[in-house]
């Protein structure tokens, strides 16, 4: 059975946060002598010289009404690498605890752990890039303390079988993960309705893909109120500034741009397939449930090269483990699909 206290690091049960006096004031004030800050202004027509609202209120009401989860249950990072950091640091003693990895996955997830001396328990992923839930049961320890499950996958790009996820979610007594950056291009539903039913499930989305924000860096974790109350005590008090508070804000409004964007970006994914698979050097390409297609080629290196002289860039993820001869190629505007399609016509 999950219980929060078990898997708390002890250090992060006894922490006092950071806090300011205006967290610690709840009345009306005119006068801001507290802080610190440039009282003048700032040399911007945007006045910038107040620091932000630590929790992000405005915009979690506004993504609160658009995911159907109340704010208390959501997360606000600097990217969702953030949250992805804020996670290990909250719940996985350094040196001590595991996280089990189900790769080819998401790199950010080894490259965090590592940086916060958190071992590593990889299981691959099988043939047909899905769980191997025999093996991450053999896996599991007594120091496991969180699961991450990419879904739709990063770079494969198909999504992870839902019953799946479920029987982790039903037996695991750590944390499972499930980072949705993808989700918005898939057609499974989000994990999000289940936060009533799983205590031990965090999701993380993302502004940074559908949602064309990731220069922002707005990403989210949804959460039990406690995981979230915990994420919030460890995170840095600022950690979203000002400006991608108002602009992530006034982004929100527009859903049915976003909407239209996501209908065609999945129209021209069909498109790349459809032309992709006739070309002689394409040897498979993988179903897709994101904005991006892993194709399986005879001569990654020399095909990456190639496009690379030409202005093109893709990923070369053939040195990837289950992903040998592969380029993950993102889907672009009609224009950049056309130049990529008609400079590889030109390849060999
Ligand atoms: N999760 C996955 C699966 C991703 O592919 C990425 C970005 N490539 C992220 C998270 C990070 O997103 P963000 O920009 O929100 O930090």
């Amino acid at each position: 059975m999950f219980s929060i206290n078990k898997i708390l690091r002890e250090n992060i049960k006894k922490l006092v946060p950071y806090s300011s006096a205006r967290d610690e004031f709840k009345g009306e004030a005119s006068v801001f002598l507290d802080a610190n800050e440039n009282a003048f202004g700032s040399p911007l027509e945007q006045q910038y010289n107040r620091y932000p609202d630590p929790l992000q209120y405005k915009v979690k009401k506004r993504l609160s009404d658009i995911k159907g989860v109340p704010p208390r249950n959501i997360f606000l990072g600097n990217g969702s690498d953030e949250a992805i950091d804020v996670l290990f640091r909250s719940f996985c003693n350094p040196g001590v605890d595991n996280v089990i990895l189900v790769p080819p996955t998401y790199g950010m997830y080894e490259v965090s752990a590592n940086i916060n001396d958190i071992k590593i328990n990889k299981v691959p992923l099988t043939e047909e890039y899905q769980l191997n839930l025999e093996g991450i049961a053999e896996a599991i320890n007594d120091h496991t303390k969180m699961i991450f499950i990419c879904s739709p996958n990063n770079p494969t790009g198909n999504s992870i079988n839902r019953d799946d996820i479920e029987t982790l979610l039903a037996n695991f007594s750590g944390l499972v993960v499930i980072d949705e950056a993808y989700i918005n291009f898939s057609r499974q539903k989000t994990f999000i309705q289940e936060l009533t039913e799983y205590a031990n499930l965090v999701v993380l989305q993302t502004l940074s893909k559908a949602w064309g924000l990731a220069g922002l860096r707005v990403g989210m974790a949804f959460a039990s109120e406690e995981i979230i109350e915990v994420m919030n005590k460890v995170k840095p008090p600022y950690n979203i500034n000002e400006a991608s508070q108002e602009l992530a804000l006034k982004a929100l409004q527009n859903v049915d741009q976003v909407n239209g964007w996501i209908k065609e970006i999945l129209l021209q994914r069909d498109r790349l397939v459809l032309t992709l698979k006739d070309f002689d050097f394409v040897l498979d390409i993988y179903p897709s449930d994101a904005n991006f297609i892993l194709v399986k080629t005879t001569d990654p290196k020399g095909i990456y090269n190639f496009l690379v002289d030409k202005g093109i860039i893709v990923r070369d993820r053939s040195k990837v483990d289950l992903c040998e001869g592969c380029l993950r190629i993102t889907v672009g505007t009609p224009a950049e699909n056309d130049i990529l399609l008609q400079t590889l016509q030109n390849y060999k």
